[in-house]
């Protein structure tokens, strides 16, 4: 089994990576992260983190 190094997970193609995560915390142009913040999310986000993103995206009150 291979796992994508985090430089190049898919999860860097998300677009939601534009917003910091109210979960984990993640800044930015930075991963999601579990377990604490020592693993980097390397497929996905968390779900409050699209949300985030999907309501500033709508131009709502950010
Ligand atoms: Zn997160």
């Amino acid at each position: 089994m291979s796992r994508p190094a985090p430089d190049s997970a898919p999860a860097w193609a998300l677009p939601q990576l534009a917003v910091a995560c109210p979960t984990c915390g993640a800044t930015p142009g930075h991963l999601c992260t579990s377990h604490g913040g020592t693993r980097p999310r390397l497929y996905d986000t968390h779900q409050t983190r699209t949300t985030t993103w999907a309501a500033q995206r709508k131009g709502g009150t950010a």
